[in-house]
């Protein structure tokens, strides 16, 4: 290593594995990332994505300067001219039409990103429209939902302690190529393989064989949209045969009776045929999940994303009682992170556990969940006119025209909109119909710390990562928030963000103040910091572990925080006070699944789902040469089966149709999709005009979200269904 060459430590920030990178770098030129070796909870590893991060520092497809429309084009512009502009067309629209007319949709990089965990309440105060909606409602809502009614609070989501587990029973997840989804576990693929190599046991339910299912000891296709059933097939095994034993949980369960009272309506035989899997497969995974010495079952996208995501949701965690492995060693966990935890925050007043909704939305009434609406209905919200309706948009990170149902649609609504503003990296499919666009700094040049995700976290840990780069030539992305926090507040495009920040850091130390430490000591204990570093410092300080903020600098590899250890009942924040098995609108839900069972007609066409690839995450990295090189990975696969008797061949392109969109394909035929299955990715489809994508034009693919059907909604957390989607293909 050259004289001027240095390491720099951080955290990738691409997804939600947290895992350590060892960045080299001369001045503020990336030369290398490997993994660190060093980093307490990835020890080394990374996936092909790190090394896409240079190329995303360096892509000149991203944004640097603010783009403003001028006759119909989006024209390079100075900040200020970009605030200004943002405040004579958006004030306007606010004063005539109400705050509900603005929307607003967050993308998954939120999740990610320390200034938009920490100032994105702020804005959205600000702001005070209803409208506000997010990739939560095509991913993971229903999981919150079922925690949210469980534990009494939407981030108490149990995670597989895996890697003390013997038995780890997967429903449509793919960890060995996600690296966790609702369970942050980096190097997912070694951790489950280890599970193996200490004679504990792996199986796998999905409509794919995945690279997860290659590992495991077990795989079970199961057809789309029916883990509910299975699930509570498996329940009603445990219950029947004496199995269930919740152990010293049971005294803190209220509902056990009434869950093993729904459960004999759903006996393996009756659920076999629906889900594919032969009666005396479901009985034996039910025994061996619950003589296993310490077990747990995980689930997710493929049961969350689907018509039954919150039932599924819920039985995944009523197994996890039942068989006494919730919150105990090697079973189903809760993590306690070192920062900004609601569930370890001192419990002022009587708990409230899950809200009803507080509003729903205008056109359909679909309920409000966590603050937001089904992204489902942003196109309807936009296209009917009335009081109320969405005449302005501002999109967050997000591509929602890729990644959300009925793209088409939204796309005919977006067109419409009076204004539309933009933070993000790129001019995409959605950025391009924005009126503003606001760049967002380079990851490099932002500092990192997984607010969210360390609260999902396999292992407890807390890493901290100061910016690579010095300076990319673009704000403090707090900084760009705040400046739009004054707009919507009516303090004009010049609003003092300092003061703002001070004022968010005063409500923060507020809310954290406990009897350990009081409001005024966090405050004078982070000064001389601003911005997301302040607040992080006082939330470390208010924090489980009492950290702070200099600790975590000093330690360039993170802090291990040990092992997950048992939380229960002091994380619980249900009014009860106690586990709730069968929380009341989740029992009521349970009626559909029942006719669905019993009266509903049974699909013998072909179901969409989707999938995922080790080199993509959503919509965003599809312009980086290193993750889109080699072949096509935008195909529809379909079993060979399917391909012979639909006249569709390996290599050819197949016509897909859904009820509301079309689109055409490359096939791929494999056995590793289940017959009657047909899977294609999301996020691709970037050959639209306007676009400024230079690489993913080449690597274009198609928009699988022209096919999802808005109208298609798990009711109880408004999640759309993306998985199951009816569809009939044809040669092209
Ligand atoms: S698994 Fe996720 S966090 Fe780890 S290197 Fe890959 S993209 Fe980054």
């Amino acid at each position: 290593m050259g004289e001027d060459v240095e390491i720099r430590y951080r955290t990738c920030p691409l997804c939600e594995a947290t895992c350590g990178l060892a960045i080299e770098v001369r001045g503020d030129d990336i030369l290398r990332i490997t993994g660190d070796e060093e980093d307490v909870f990835s020890r080394g590893y990374i996936c092909p994505k790190a090394h896409g991060l240079k190329a995303l520092h360096e892509d000149p497809d991203r944004l640097r300067t603010p783009l403003v429309r001028h006759a119909g084009e989006l024209i390079p512009a100075s900040w200020d001219d970009a605030f200004a502009e943002i405040d004579r067309r958006l004030s306007p629209i606010i004063s005539a039409y109400g705050r509900d007319a603005v929307a607003v949709y967050l993308g998954n990089p939120n999740a990610h990103n320390l200034s938009s965990l920490l100032y994105g309440p702020l804005w959205l105060k600000a702001l005070g429209t209803r409208n506000v909606y997010s990739a939560s409602t095509v991913d993971q809502m229903p999981k919150q939902v079922a925690a949210a009614h469980m534990f009494g609070h939407l981030l108490s989501v149990p995670v597989p302690d895996l890697d003390r587990t013997q038995h780890l029973l997967l429903l449509g997840a793919n960890p060995a190529v996600s690296n966790g989804s609702l369970m942050t576990a980096p190097d997912a693929r070694g951790r489950i393989r280890r599970i193996r190599e200490r004679g504990g046991k792996v199986v796998v339910v999905d409509p794919r064989r995945t690279r997860t299912a290659e590992l495991a000891d077990e795989h079970h296709f199961i057809r789309p949209g029916t883990d509910a059933l299975l699930l509570f097939a498996l329940v009603h095994t445990l219950v029947a045969e004496g199995l269930a034993d919740p152990g010293p949980l049971a005294d803190l369960c209220n509902g056990l009776e009434e869950v093993e009272a729904l459960a004999r309506e759903f006996p393996p035989e009756a659920v076999a045929e629906r889900c594919g899997i032969p009666a005396g497969e479901i009985r034996r995974l039910a025994r061996e999940l619950a003589a296993a010495e310490r077990a747990a079952v995980y689930a997710r996208i493929g049961t969350t994303a689907q018509q039954f995501g919150t039932l599924a949701s819920w039985l995944v965690d009523v197994l996890n009682v039942l068989t006494g492995n919730l919150d105990r060693e090697g079973g189903a966990m809760f993590p306690l992170a070192a920062a900004g935890q609601p569930n370890a925050r001192p419990q002022r007043g009587p708990a409230k556990g899950a809200r009803p909704p507080r509003w729903h939305s205008r056109v359909r009434g679909l309920p409000e969940t966590f603050g937001e609406l089904p992204v489902a209905c942003l196109a309807e919200e936009i296209e009917t006119s009335g009081d109320g309706q969405v005449r302005a948009l501002i999109t967050v990170a997000g591509n929602p025209l890729v990644s959300t149902p009925n793209a088409g649609r939204l796309e005919r609504a977006i067109r419409t909109l009076d204004f539309m503003v933009s933070i993000d990296v790129y001019v995409n499919e959605t950025t391009r119909y924005a009126d503003v666009v606001l760049p967002a700094p380079s990851p490099f040049a932002r500092s990192h710390y997984d607010l969210a995700l360390y609260q999902l976290a396999v292992r407890n840990v807390a890493h901290y990562s100061p910016p690579v780069v010095a300076d990319d030539g673009v704000p403090e992305e707090w900084r760009t928030l705040l400046r739009l926090a004054g707009i919507f507040a009516g303090q004009g495009p010049d609003a003092d963000v300092d003061a703002l920040d001070d004022m968010v850091a005063a409500g923060l130390a507020q809310r954290e103040a406990s009897e350990r430490v009081s409001a005024e000591e966090l405050l004078r204990a982070s000064e001389g910091l601003r911005g997301p570093e302040r607040l992080l410092d006082m939330l470390l300080r208010a924090g489980p572990y009492g950290l702070s903020l200099e600790e975590l600098r000093a330690a360039p590899h993170g802090i291990d925080l040990w092992p997950l250890k048992p939380r229960l009942p002091e994380l619980l924040r249900t009014p009860s006070g106690k586990i709730e098995l069968a929380p009341e609108p989740i029992v009521a839900d349970v009626e559909r699944l029942r006719r669905f069972l019993s009266d509903g007609p049974v699909h013998d066409g072909l179901l969409l789902i989707g999938r995922r690839d080790l080199r993509s995450n959503n919509s965003w990295m599809h312009n980086l040469p290193p993750l889109v090189k080699g072949r096509d990975r935008c195909t529809v696969w379909v079993h060979p089966h399917d391909a012979a008797r639909l006249g569709l061949r390996d290599g050819g392109r197949a016509r897909v149709r859904s009820r509301t969109g079309t689109l055409e394909a490359p096939v791929e035929v494999t056995d590793a999709i289940m017959p009657g299955v047909v899977s294609i990715p999301h996020g691709w489809g970037h050959d639209a005009p306007g676009v400024r994508l230079s690489v993913a034009a080449e690597h274009a693919g198609v928009n699988s979200n022209l096919l999802a059907d808005e109208e298609l909604l798990d009711p109880l957390s408004g999640n759309a269904v993306l998985n199951g989607i009816p569809v009939e293909l044809e040669p092209a």
